[in-house]
């Protein structure tokens, strides 16, 4: 992948406060994370930190003018970008934009170095009307990671804790149920019971009133 060139500008990005940086961050190639030894790994790790969040594109994108076949273009395609500080609390990415700024926003502009940031934030050519364009963006991100579809849903699961299983539900079910009948059960039996089970009978709690 061919590195972009440093492009700052900072006489246009100043005045403007970093619209974009403020309301939508930029996307990321797959190229961060495929260097890694273990890529599924380290977006997981990324995801699991809160600072990156998976954003979706819907549809595979138009090529070279050809549209996308029909059973296509309602397809989710998933993308890493950095999470807004918004999207941290909540784990997830907004569909579209929304107040909210970019986690590695500072007062003084972004905290990355210019060669750590995405690249769609590289890529992007600020203008003074505002008009500002990438080239490099989010439909270049949805297929660059066309291919790597698998290894985000992989990194997903990974930066997600594990979810119940049915015989976890299964084991809680007869904990719980346990717990119910020993409450209905005779204080010996309930002792005998408990060493059966290997567990330790349920203690009363110390009474803590001054003597
Ligand atoms: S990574 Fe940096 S340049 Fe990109 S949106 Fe966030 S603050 Fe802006």
């Amino acid at each position: 992948m061919t590195p972009i060139p440093w492009n700052e500008r900072p006489g246009l990005c100043g005045p403007c406060g970093g619209e974009c940086c403020r309301t939508r961050p930029g996307a990321e190639a797959p190229e961060r994370f495929l260097a890694a030894a273990d890529p599924a790994a380290a977006l997981g790790a990324a995801l699991a930190s809160g600072d990156w969040v998976l954003a979706e594109h819907v549809g595979l994108p138009w090529v070279d003018g050809r549209p996308p076949p029909p059973e296509e273009t309602r397809r989710i395609l998933h993308y890493p970008r950095p999470a807004t500080v918004a999207e941290r609390g909540r784990g997830k990415a907004a569909p579209g934009g929304e107040p909210s700024p970019c986690v590695f926003l500072d007062p003084h502009g972004c905290r990355l170095a210019f060669e750590e940031r995405p690249r769609m934030c590289q890529a992007l050519e600020p203008a003074g009307d505002g008009e500002c364009i990438a080239s490099w963006d989010r439909r270049s991100a949805a297929l660059a990671w066309l291919p790597w579809q698998g290894l985000v849903a992989e990194a997903a699961a990974r930066a997600t804790p594990r979810r119940s299983t049915g015989s976890d539900r299964a084991r809680a079910a007869g904990q719980a149920f346990t717990a119910r009948a020993m409450r209905g059960t005779p204080r010996r039996a309930r002792r005998r019971s408990s060493a059966v089970s290997g567990e330790s009978p349920p203690r009363r709690p110390r009474d803590r009133r001054p003597r």
